[in-house]
Order: structure tokens, then sequence, then C-alpha cells
């Protein structure tokens, strides 16, 4: 058993490893380099908006049945704030209208091909496309390949563009086509590897979990997910030490030294829980052969902005959880989430929450902006897709290279890197969004697995 556990990096993955490190009874210390924990999780109020919550800034929700957020949130005391979606429709922004996503569809992929075409989302050829492809008889996929490889001959290219990729290429700020089926659609990748029909495949799937469901597919927190945040940093006490930037590790024996501005402290176990080039920097002259793929990862820059308006300020009935923007729209948006609507905890009855992304990894617009510029691009957005009236109050939050690319193989680079990293650097672990999810319960998950070596 190691004793010392030196966790480096504040946020979920990070938190997460230390209350499992604590919860065995190490003496476990967390290095943050900014002011506050929490990385890419925060919540917090909208100036001028009259709003009596705070509101979250990035994530607002988890999946549920993947079961790692929801079971901490019990452990923390958040039981009782656990919330699910009021499951209003999502729609998809599509010839200069918002159209409801067809129903049934497992991860963006529709089953329906007479509700795909009365969708109004692709032509008459792409819907024929779909309807002729569907249900192709197709080789099990063998390893990894990018969800577009695997899904495009399956759907037709209208389908694929229109409604896989918001959704799959939308939760990275990436590009379908570019992203691995295994790391990034775990499920539509055991459906492909079934063989045959993909609708038959996935049909057996939304069969299964019809049939083992309980409970929500999402859960989030009442009053925003730095709750849970707040909670880990709570329980953890001064065992997180903020604005401590860790530089280097050195070996000590077979223990390691790691250092920050302010202080070296010994380690019997390094937990690196860093975005992957900070990592790649701290292991590199250890393990050169591990820095190197982690230092190519690439990163997608997303902001967040958050309107808040009178609802009665909105032409729009709002009536969904909101709208997915397929690229060939040519918005800046990429995606509006009806937070007051998606979520009863954010609906008081009077103000109207949105919740508008922009960034794609092959669209860097909104980086070129100012914040001004931005903002009245995105509002001019909100007048075309919702009917925005009015002045809303608003919130802007950047998440520059915030959202790790898996590529295809990325699985396989994280086995190599672990084992490169155990030959190499015994006693440090590397954790986080960069290696088996990006969604919070994958972070829980990865963080804790690494918290308990
Ligand atoms: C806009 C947006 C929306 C999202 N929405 C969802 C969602 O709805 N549902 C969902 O499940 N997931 C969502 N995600 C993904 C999820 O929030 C992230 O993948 C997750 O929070 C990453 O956590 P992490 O701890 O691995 O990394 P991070 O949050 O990046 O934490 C890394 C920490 O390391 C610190 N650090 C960096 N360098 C050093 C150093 N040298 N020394 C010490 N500390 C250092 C950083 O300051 C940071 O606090 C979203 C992400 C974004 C950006």
């Amino acid at each position: 058993m190691s004793d010392r556990v030196v966790v480096v990096g504040g946020g979920i993955s990070g938190l997460a490893a230390a209350h499992e490190a604590a919860r065995l009874g190490r003496d476990v210390t967390v290095l943050e380099a900014t002011t506050r924990v929490g990385g890419k999780i925060d919540s917090g109020f909208v100036d001028g908006a009259d709003l009596p919550f705070p509101v979250d800034m990035a994530a607002d929700g988890f999946l549920a049945r993947q079961p790692e957020v929801t079971e901490l949130c019990y452990e923390l005391g958040l039981g009782d704030a656990l919330v699910s979606p009021t499951g209003a429709q999502a729609f998809i922004w599509a010839n200069g209208r918002l159209c409801s996503i067809p129903s049934p569809s497992v991860l963006g992929v529709p089953l329906d091909a007479d509700a795909v075409a009365a969708s109004g989302i692709v032509s008459a050829a792409g819907a024929a496309d779909f309807a002729a492809r569907i249900d192709t008889i197709t080789a099990p996929l063998i390893g990894d390949a990018s969800v577009g490889e695997v899904l495009r001959p399956c759907v037709g290219d209208e389908v694929f563009e229109h409604l896989i990729d918001p959704l799959l290429g939308g939760i990275n700020a990436g590009n379908a086509d570019g992203l691995s089926i295994d790391a990034g659609a775990a499920q539509l990748a055991d459906a492909a590897r079934a063989g045959g029909s993909l609708r038959d495949a996935l049909r057996a799937q939304v069969g299964k979990a019809q049939a083992a469901a309980a409970g929500p597919v999402f859960n989030g927190v009442e009053g925003g997910n730095r709750r849970i945040i707040d909670a880990l940093h709570t329980e953890l006490g001064d065992r997180v030490r903020t604005s401590e930037a860790v530089v280097g590790l050195d070996r000590d024996g077979s223990s390691w030294l790691v250092r920050t501005g302010q202080a070296t402290y010994p380690a019997d176990r390094v937990v690196l829980a860093t975005p992957a080039w900070i990592s790649a920097d701290l292991i590199s002259s250890h393990a050169p052969a591990a820095a190197a793929p982690l230092a190519e990862l690439a990163y997608g820059d997303a902001v967040l902005v958050t309107f808040v308006i009178d609802k009665a300020q909105v032409e729009h009935p709002l009536d969904g959880s909101g709208f997915l923007v397929p690229r060939a729209e040519g918005l800046l948006m990429t995606a509006c989430s009806w937070a007051s609507s998606k979520w009863a905890h954010y609906d008081d009855g009077r103000h109207a929450i949105l919740r508008v992304s922009a960034g794609r990894t092959d669209d860097a617009r909104w980086l070129h902006l100012t914040p001004d510029e931005l903002v009245a691009q995105l509002c001019d957005e909100l007048v075309q897709t919702v009917g925005l009236r009015g002045e809303p109050a608003i919130r802007l939050t950047p998440w520059k290279r915030s959202l790790p690319q898996y590529r295809p193989g990325h699985l396989d680079r994280c086995d190599s890197l672990d084992a490169e990293l155990t030959a190499t650097m015994p006693g440090v672990t590397l954790t986080g969004a960069q290696m088996r999810g990006l969604g919070l319960p994958a972070c829980v998950r990865q963080g804790r697995q690494a918290g308990a070596v």
C-alpha cells in the first residue's frame, strides 16, 4: 500500500482520486494550479438576471446509467439534490426551422425511416438514402474506427451530417468523422461489433435498456454541479492546496518528489489528473515515449454563453430541451440548451435560460471575435432561431483547449501509455478526461481507480 498520495490537478478526476485515497486511509494532498478547484466544472450567477439560483457554466448533467457520479453524490450527502431532466424533446435546426429529432434514435442514429422522412431535417433523397441503407448487412466491426467510417455507410451522408455529427461531434466540440467509435460512442461500437443490420443491433440495445430501465438516463444537481466540487473540497479540507502549480517530478529512490513553485511534496504515489499536454510536460524527462502521444492529443475549444430573459420576450414556446445545429447550417452556435425547460430546477416560472455553445475543432470563428462581437452574433442567431426579443442578461464562459479529441486507436494508446508509465515511472498514474472518457461518470470512475492504486 502506498501511503503518501499526491494528486496533481483539482478537477473532478483529481478530486475523485483524492476522495478515494482518503476513504482508504491514505495521506493525500491535492495540488491545484489555479485559485479554484473544479477545472471544467463551474456554476455561477448571471449578473443582472435577477435569478435566485446559480446556473451551470459547463456540464449541466451527467449520465445516470453510468452510476459513478450519482453514487458519489450520495456519498457526499447530495442525494437529495439529484434531479433529472423533464424529458422534453430535442430539436435540430435545419433549413431555417426547428425540427423534432426523429424518434426512436440511439446516440443520434434514427431507427425509423418514416420518422426521418417526416422530420424535415434531411431532403427526400437523404431520407430515401437512409431507408435504403439502414438494414444493410455489414460485417462485424473489428478493432477501432471512426464514427464516420462505421456509420456513414449505414445511414447515408445526409443523416450522418444532420443528425449524428451534431450530437456526437458536438459532445467534444469536434467532428464525428474523426472520433474513435470505441472511445466516443461505445454503445454504437457494440452494435457495430454485432455485425448484421445496425438497426437490428440498436433495436436490441433499446429493448434491453427498456427492460432494465430503472430511473432516469441523466441526472443533474439542484443548485449546480459546482456543489459536487464544493462537497469534495469540504471533505478534503486543507489537504487541497490551490494556487500551487506543479512544475516537476523528481525521483527519490522508489518514491517521488512533486515540485511546485512554493514547496516540494514527497509521494509514494503520484496521480496526474492534469490535461494531457501538462501531464506530458511533467513526465517527458522520465518517460519520453509516453509523453509524446499525450503531447500530441488535440483539444477542442468551446464557449458557453448563458442568456437569461423574461419568457415573454422569446417568441418560441421553448417546449423542448433545446436544439443542435448541423455545421452545414453555417451558424456560429453549435447548440442551444433551453435550460429552464430541460430542468425543473431552472424554471422559476418567469425566466427563459438559454445556454448557447459555439466552437468546433474545424470552426474557430469565435476565437477571433471580441466578447461583444461574439455575444452580438449569438443574440442575432437567437433572434433567428427562437425569436429572442429585448435585452437578455448574459454570462460568457470560454473553455479554451477543454475537450480532448479521441482519434481511432485512442483506447489502445491509453493502454500503451499505462504500460510505459508502469515500466518507467512506477508509482505515477495518469487519469482524467484525456484518458478513457470525458463525461463526468468516466472522470469519477477513472479518478477513483487511480486513487485506489
Ligand atoms: C463546455 C463543456 C460542457 C461539458 N458538458 C458536460 C456534460 O454536460 N456532461 C458531462 O458528463 N461532461 C461534460 N463536459 C466534460 C467534463 O466537464 C470534463 O471532461 C471534466 O470536467 C474534466 O475533468 P478533469 O478533472 O479530467 O479535468 P479538468 O477539469 O481539466 O481538471 C484538470 C485540473 O488540473 C489543473 N492543472 C493544470 N495544470 C496544473 C499543474 N501544473 N499543477 C496543478 N494543477 C494543474 C487545472 O487547473 C484543472 O483544475 C463538459 C465540458 C465542457 C468544457
